[in-house]
């Protein structure tokens, strides 16, 4: 009867959750010595300018564990946001992306390349988070104006007065700052009018349906017309048609990341890629 199959569905939700949670606490584990077993690696998105130029990459973390393989960001960024290990995770991508960028300063074909990389709230909202970068700039002889650090306006808004501070002082050093996901967020724009951006990414989900849905694309031209009158950078996400790289070009768009034209990849295939076009 239906009082039956009512508790039958309620016992087999609660086994999926079961499992969901022991999923959750052994990936919780594993990613507790990730770092130190060196499990952790970097790939780079390449990013290009309308001629279709590299003008720089964002770093993505990668996580290959010996046993499950590969786990997805998306299943392990929100486990290490949650614990606080995103801090000393954040801080070793950071450096790594220190190095590179220094690297890069030093060789002509790459000086103009920027760097992009994402940050958490809890980064953020780590008060050692500014003077940490500053002196991993220092160490590195990194060139800071090639330092861009995508956030999300979600991320903000859990405390929007020690973020704000902490983004200026960046911007103080020369960092640049990006919006990432943008449109998918909140507060869009009272963050546009109250923070020292320089870029706004598109959220790839706009870019998605750009040549079908009508709404898409007016968002996609808002979107490009509030970064002209403010002056900011407008990045799409997600570019995985060369119609779709047309229809941006043609809307007024000028950088551009995804598929069709670059997949994330080691540093090694990103120069190679690039020697190749060239
Ligand atoms: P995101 O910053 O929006 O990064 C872009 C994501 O879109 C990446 O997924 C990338 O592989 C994917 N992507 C790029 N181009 C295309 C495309 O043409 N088509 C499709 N379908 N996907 C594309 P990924 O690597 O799985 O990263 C997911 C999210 O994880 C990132 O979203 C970012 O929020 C977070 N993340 C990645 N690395 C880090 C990190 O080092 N620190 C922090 N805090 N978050 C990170
Ligand atoms: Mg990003
Ligand atoms: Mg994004
Ligand atoms: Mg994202």
């Amino acid at each position: 009867d239906a009082k039956n199959r009512g508790r039958n569905r309620l016992r087999f939700f609660n086994q999926q959750m079961q499992l969901d949670v022991t999923e959750r606490a052994v990936l919780t584990n594993r990613l507790r010595t990730a770092l130190g077993n060196q499990e952790l690696y970097l790939e780079y998105q390449p990013q290009f300018n309308e001629q279709q130029g590299m003008i720089g990459a964002e770093v993505l973390l990668r996580w290959h564990h010996p046993e499950h393989g590969h786990y997805a960001p998306a299943d392990f960024i929100p486990v290490a946001e949650a614990t606080g290990l995103i801090v000393p995770i954040g801080n070793w991508v950071l450096m790594q992306s220190c190095f590179t960028l220094a690297d890069w300063s030093n060789d002509a074909r790459y000086q103009h390349w920027q760097l992009a990389v994402n940050i958490s709230a809890r980064q953020l909202l780590d008060s050692h988070f500014v003077s940490g970068l500053a002196d991993m700039l220092a160490q590195t002889e990194a060139p800071p104006q090639r330092l861009l650090l995508e956030i999300t306006e979600s991320q903000l808004l859990d405390d929007t007065e020690l973020a704000h501070k902490q983004l200026y002082q960046l911007a103080r050093m020369g960092i640049q700052i990006a919006m990432d996901d943008f449109g998918t967020g909140y507060s869009s724009l009272q963050s546009l009018k109250n923070l020292p951006l320089r870029q706004l990414k598109i959220d790839r989900s706009f870019v998605r349906d750009l040549l079908d849905d009508s709404s898409d694309e007016a968002i996609v031209r808002t979107i490009l017309a509030l970064g002209k009158s403010l002056e900011l950078e407008v990045v799409a996400e997600g570019v995985e048609t060369a119609a779709q790289f047309k229809a941006l070009h043609q809307l007024g768009c000028r950088q551009f990341q995804g598929f069709y034209l670059g997949r994330p990849a080691s540093l090694e295939q990103l120069y190679t890629l690039v020697n190749e076009r060239s």
